[in-house]
């Protein structure tokens, strides 16, 4: 999860270099009202702590890729203990694809659900 807010001045979303898991917390350190220097522009916005919201990191994506590419490692690893005669060596290939999904999609959910509770809550 980052938090991230949208720049009044060229409307680029900029993240927040700090991690807050509510906006409770965020209000505590940051205030009422403070000002965030955007990234993209330079010009200095002031912010609410409810102008702030929270987004899926990129890491999610860069995991969904990891994923896959653990699957692939299980598979070549599984592929020895293979044999097409033998109807338990054909459960491995599904194995070999489910148990990085499953991690994945645990992680997820996970992230959504962190995304989710720091939106609704507003202070
Ligand atoms: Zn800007």
């Amino acid at each position: 999860m980052k938090l991230v807010y949208n720049c009044k001045t060229c409307n680029e979303t900029v993240s927040l270099k700090k991690k807050f898991s509510d906006r409770a917390n965020l209000k505590m350190e940051m205030g009422d009202n403070f000002e965030m220097n955007c990234s993209h522009c330079g010009n200095r916005t002031s912010c609410s702590p409810n102008s702030i919201y929270a987004v899926s990191s990129l890491s999610n994506f860069l995991i969904g890729i990891a994923s896959i590419l653990v699957s692939i490692v299980c598979i070549i690893l599984l592929y020895p203990f293979m044999d097409a005669k033998n109807i338990s060596g054909m459960f491995l290939i599904p194995a070999g694809l489910a148990i990085p999904f499953l991690i994945y999609f645990a992680w997820n959910s996970e992230e959504n659900k962190k995304v989710l509770s720091f939106n609704k809550y507003r202070v």
